[in-house]
């Protein structure tokens, strides 16, 4: 780990809690230097929904290397683009009878929140938004605002303003609908709350901890915006492109955001692509007025096109998706029956979801004990105390099945109170042995 260690800055995260090398991937499976193979539960946090290397889009990709396509052209028009756009309206948005403009904003789901926020706040002329207890939005200044997590927050070096925050759906206890004192205060001139232009969400929170909202909290949600005039934006950037068992999070609610922002999985193969999805009368900027050298990636066009043409075109992949997903919750819940103390609990929707341990000691014991069998798995919220089972949407049901008995024996060894063995002792030859045989085809 030389080189890293010495050159890379100490902001490195993920690969703490994943000392090794990696260099291979394939689907569900990544693999690192030595050879040894991994299922692969983290998944890019959402952005490997299709799993890794898709062959898919893989071939599509190749083929459009081959013949010169434009790889980088600012937003100039170009043929890859719009495939994307026909596709993207064929499939999604026709579909659903959804009317909404596409603005190709940074690559970075941060600055498609950004982007979502300023024109938000232009066509309102309004400065405050209101976001959630636990929300993820980014880490550039505008998304930080509205993302509640104090360690991130805390690295902003500047004042951030311009956001209220309100308690998000069970922050209260399941008994108090918090959209009602959302309402409560937008309707009291004295609350202290100024007149937001927006209300900034999260259908299932991922970074906070997997907490889902119920389809009644959304659907209230939006009506205590058409009542205050402020506009919705669902930030649909790790729940969205099928997670939850629909393109889009907020199906099942039946809600119609004005504003959606989508990215980590939306090219399906790991390339950096961000959107903002708006109401055409939303639309109010000047040209280039937020614009971005990399906006609209024209090798992520390639593959955000096959990704929705093979699994977007009919219902049967997010059939699927929802399948595996009850699948997941019962796994889950099995576990939680079985080793819980009465604390713990599973969290999600669709194929988003995690087991919340309460203690982030304890996730973190289970998340080491299951890469030291084979799984790569992280944690998230407040207290890193949940379990998050972000597999690739894609998954086989045997290696999904394979996974969750990882998980449940690593909860199974930490519970029963055996030590975690040192990081050095990971694959120790037995292990080894285990993960190589797990490797069958690499
Ligand atoms: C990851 C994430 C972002 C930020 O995306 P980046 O590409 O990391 O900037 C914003 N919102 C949500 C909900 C996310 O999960």
């Amino acid at each position: 780990m030389k080189v890293f260690d010495e050159i890379e800055s100490e902001v490195m995260s993920y690969a703490r809690a994943f000392p090794r090398v990696f260099n291979k991937a394939q689907g569900e499976y990544l693999y690192d230097e030595e050879g040894n193979q991994y299922l692969d539960f983290l998944a890019g946090a959402g952005t490997l929904n299709y799993g890794h290397n898709n062959p898919i889009f893989k071939k599509a990709l190749l083929e459009y290397i081959e013949q010169d396509g434009i790889t980088h052209g600012l937003d100039l028009h170009t043929k890859a683009k719009r495939e994307f756009l026909e596709s993207f309206y064929e499939n999604i948005l026709k579909p659903r009878d959804m009317t909404y403009v596409m603005q190709f904003t940074g690559p970075t789901g941060t600055n498609a929140v950004e982007a979502a926020l300023k024109v938000a706040r232009k066509y309102k002329g309004r400065e405050n938004v209101i976001s959630f207890t636990n929300g993820f939005h980014g880490c550039s200044l505008g998304a930080l605002a509205a993302t509640g997590n104090s360690h991130h927050r805390g690295a902003s070096g500047v004042s951030m303003s311009s956001v209220a925050r309100m308690p998000y759906d069970g922050y209260l206890g399941d008994e108090f609908d918090t959209t009602a004192y959302l309402d409560k205060v937008l309707s009291d001139s004295s609350s202290g709350i100024d007149h937001p232009a927006a209300v900034l969400v999260e259908t299932v929170q991922g970074e906070g901890g997997i907490n889902a909202a119920s389809v009644e909290w959304l659907r209230n949600l939006q009506d205590v915006c058409h009542k205050h005039d402020v506009l919705l934006i669902v930030d649909d950037i790790q729940a969205g492109c099928g997670r939850t068992g629909s393109y889009f999070s907020f199906e099942e609610a039946g809600i119609k955001p004005d504003i959606v922002t989508l990215s980590k999985s939306l090219s399906g193969y790991g390339l950096p692509f961000a959107v903002v999805l708006m109401k055409p009368e939303l639309d109010q900027w000047k040209p280039g007025e937020h614009n971005g050298t990399f906006r609209g990636n024209n090798l992520a066009f390639v593959t955000a096109k096959a990704a929705i043409d093979h699994y977007w075109s009919d219902d049967k992949f997010a059939k699927e998706v929802l399948r595996k997903g009850e699948y997941i919750e019962k796994r889950l819940q099995t576990i939680v029956d079985k080793y819980g103390d009465g604390n713990m609990t599973t969290r999600g929707r669709g194929m988003f979801r995690g087991l919340n341990c309460v203690s982030g000691e304890l996730a973190d014991k289970i998340t080491t004990e299951a890469f030291r069998n084979g799984l790569v798995i992280e944690t998230s919220g407040a207290d890193d105390h949940v379990v998050k089972t972000l597999c690739p949407l894609t998954i086989s049901d045997e290696n999904l099945t394979k996974a969750l008995d990882i998980v449940e024996a690593a909860v199974a060894k930490v519970l029963k109170g055996e030590d975690v063995p040192e990081e050095k002792d990971f694959f120790a030859d037995d292990v080894e042995q285990e993960n190589r045989t797990l490797a069958g085809a690499a």
